[in-house]
């Protein structure tokens, strides 16, 4: 294989180039996500350490050896701070000047700056450390971040192998076109698609993860942060189908807090606030894993019981309901539930008439002076 060098780091700056942009208007455009403008920085910093690198072609030897690569060190360690902000810390900067400060401070060495051997080492060493802890960033966050990481790890431990690599076989003669193989060339070719890949996916993950968060906001309710109505009806069919398949009975409670309207007006729409979010807390004690419950109106939730029938289910209903009433700021008697009940051995395991049945039991309860559990009939 023929890798010429020259051609590679014309090519090299134009891709990083364009990917640089074309993350900058990624990052400009829609939510600014940090992790998107770092990554650009990290590639336009890489442009600049290859348009510096150049200049050796031209005799020039410090500037690029020295400033072109910090720069180089600096792009990676950019390129580390990116996944970490991904992973939902903070940049730490520190550890982003250490490596180009450290090795800009061996370069006043003679001893250093004169070995070529030294030189490839430390740089290799260095781009090792902060591809490894940008892998381990998202590595300790993987079930926070919960999308797909693979592909960026499987770049980020190539990219690793070939600076390991480096260390034994990178003779140092970057610019001459030899006969044999250049190990420079396949670096200088490696990174170059490095750049570009971790670019791709860095977008993926960021996109995949905004629509993670764009479902989530779909189906929860922001005041109390249980599911919605959307997300209720959803949930709701689901453990339908499954209690029908394994032949269990499942119960609905829908449940209405009473005088709402009055409570909002006496005591604030905030005091009203602070009462649905109760509501939510004693429910989640009553609640087991399989249960499916959500807010599906103002001050209106429900909640599917799994493998319980209406009289078992009556009990819980119950216990929601004093347990609202005594929640301590509604000493004033202010804070009280009516529950309607359906099951599915009368409406069968169809959630539309559920509803429609329990709602019908709602109204009775309301009816027979509120604070109170009626079952369909
Ligand atoms: P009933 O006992 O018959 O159920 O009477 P009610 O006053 O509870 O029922 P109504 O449907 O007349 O009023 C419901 C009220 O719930 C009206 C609305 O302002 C209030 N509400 C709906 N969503 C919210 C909310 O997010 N926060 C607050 N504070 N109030 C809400
Ligand atoms: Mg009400
Ligand atoms: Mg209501």
């Amino acid at each position: 294989m023929q890798l010429s060098v020259p051609t590679l780091i014309l090519a090299d700056v134009y891709v990083l180039l364009l990917v640089a942009l074309l993350m900058l208007f990624a990052w400009r455009s829609g939510r600014r996500e940090a992790t998107l403008g770092y990554l650009s920085l990290c590639l336009f910093l890489g442009v600049a350490s290859t348009l510096l690198g150049a200049l050796r072609n031209l005799g020039i030897d410090y500037v690029p050896i020295v400033l072109g690569n910090a720069l180089l060190l600096l792009a990676v360690a950019f390129n580390w701070t990116a996944m970490r902000v991904f992973a939902g810390r903070q940049p730490h900067w520190p550890g982003i000047f250490a490596g180009p400060a450290l090795w800009a401070g061996l370069c006043l060495l003679p001893a250093f700056y004169g070995s070529l051997n030294a030189r490839i080492d430390v740089l290799s060493v260095l781009t090792i450390a902060y591809v490894g802890v940008a892998m381990g960033e998202l590595w300790r966050s993987r079930q926070a971040i919960r999308v797909s990481l693979r592909p960026a790890l499987v770049l980020m431990a190539i990219h690793v192998v070939v600076y390991a690599f480096r260390i034994p076989l990178d003779q140092g003669q970057p610019f001459e076109a030899t006969g044999r193989f250049n190990y420079f060339a396949l670096v200088i070719f490696e990174t170059m698609l490095y750049a570009v890949g971790i670019a791709f996916v860095t977008l993926a993950m960021v996109r995949e993860r905004a629509e993670l968060e764009y479902r989530q906001a779909s189906l929860s309710d922001p005041l109390t942060g249980i599911g919605n109505r959307r997300a209720f009806i959803e949930h709701g069919e689901r453990l339908l189908r499954r209690c029908r398949e394994a032949g269990q009975a499942v119960t609905l409670l829908l449940c209405d807090l009473d005088h709402f309207k009055r409570l909002n007006d006496t005591l604030g729409h905030k005091a009203g606030d602070h009462a649905l979010i109760g509501f939510c807390e004693v429910m989640k004690y009553r609640m087991r894993r399989k249960d499916v419950f959500g807010r599906i109106g103002g001050e209106e939730f429900a909640c599917l019981l799994a493998d319980a029938e209406a009289k078992v289910a009556h009990d819980i209903a119950e216990r929601i309901r004093g347990g609202f009433a005594d929640l301590p700021f509604s000493q004033s008697g202010m804070l009280s539930v009516s529950i309607g009940v359906s099951d599915t051995l009368r409406a069968g395991y169809d959630l539309d008439r559920l509803l429609s049945e329990a709602d019908r039991a709602l109204y009775q309860a309301k009816a027979a002076g509120r604070n109170c559990i009626r079952i369909a009939d």
